[in-house]
């Protein structure tokens, strides 16, 4: 077992709450930091997302954290933050031979090692900065009023996201976002059901 650490913010077992695989069990394993800083003026909406905070974590500490939180789940999702600040494939390669598939969530500015077995793009960029230009799903964080962009990401997936205000979505918001879709129709609702839900 390799010893490499990786500053992990938050390690928990729940649902799925969004996109093509929601409502599955996933170990979720959160990454501290970020690259960007979202913000309502600039992105349309603001991040609800503390991933400033972390603890070093072996390979090995966090394998025996899965096994006892989450016995007989064999997803895991890397999130954060942004995880691709983080993830290599000392990472993917432990996770999987330690019997799991691994999902991950990234704003897409950074290109991910190979080996990934979903991926969701979420950009938090400017098309032309995105690296990560194939993923299973793409999804599109949108505010009242915000288009879609004409994505440079290749998904067979395309999910616009209507933008919470913490565990509150604005009626405007999601009637708005449902206007897109109709006019879009390649593209698809994703509401973050986890928050209805009352999980994390
Ligand atoms: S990219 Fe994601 S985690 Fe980072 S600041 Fe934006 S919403 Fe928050």
């Amino acid at each position: 077992m390799p010893d490499r650490s990786y500053m992990i913010n938050e390690i928990f077992y729940s649902l799925q709450g969004e996109g093509g695989r929601a409502g599955t069990a996933n170990l979720f394993l959160r990454f501290a930091g970020c690259n960007q800083t979202c913000r309502k003026e600039t992105h349309g909406f603001d991040c609800d997302t503390e991933f400033a905070s972390g603890r070093r974590m072996t390979l090995a500490e966090i394998l025996a954290e899965f096994r006892q939180i989450g016995p007989g789940c064999n997803w895991v999702i890397l999130t954060g933050g942004e995880p691709a600040l983080q993830v290599d494939r000392e990472l993917i390669d432990a996770l999987h031979a330690a019997g799991y598939k691994l999902a991950i969530e990234t704003n897409g500015s950074i290109e991910l090692p190979p080996g990934i077995d979903w991926i969701t793009v979420s950009p938090k960029v400017a098309e032309h900065a995105i690296r990560q230009r194939f993923a299973h799903e793409v999804k599109y964080v949108r505010g009242y009023g915000q288009g879609i962009p004409k994505t440079v990401v290749q998904a067979e997936h395309k999910l616009i996201s209507p933008a919470f205000e913490g565990n509150i979505l604005d009626p405007r918001t999601l009637e708005w976002c449902i206007r897109l879709v109709k006019e879009n129709p390649n593209w698809r609702l994703s509401v973050q059901m986890h928050k209805n839900w009352n999980i994390r």
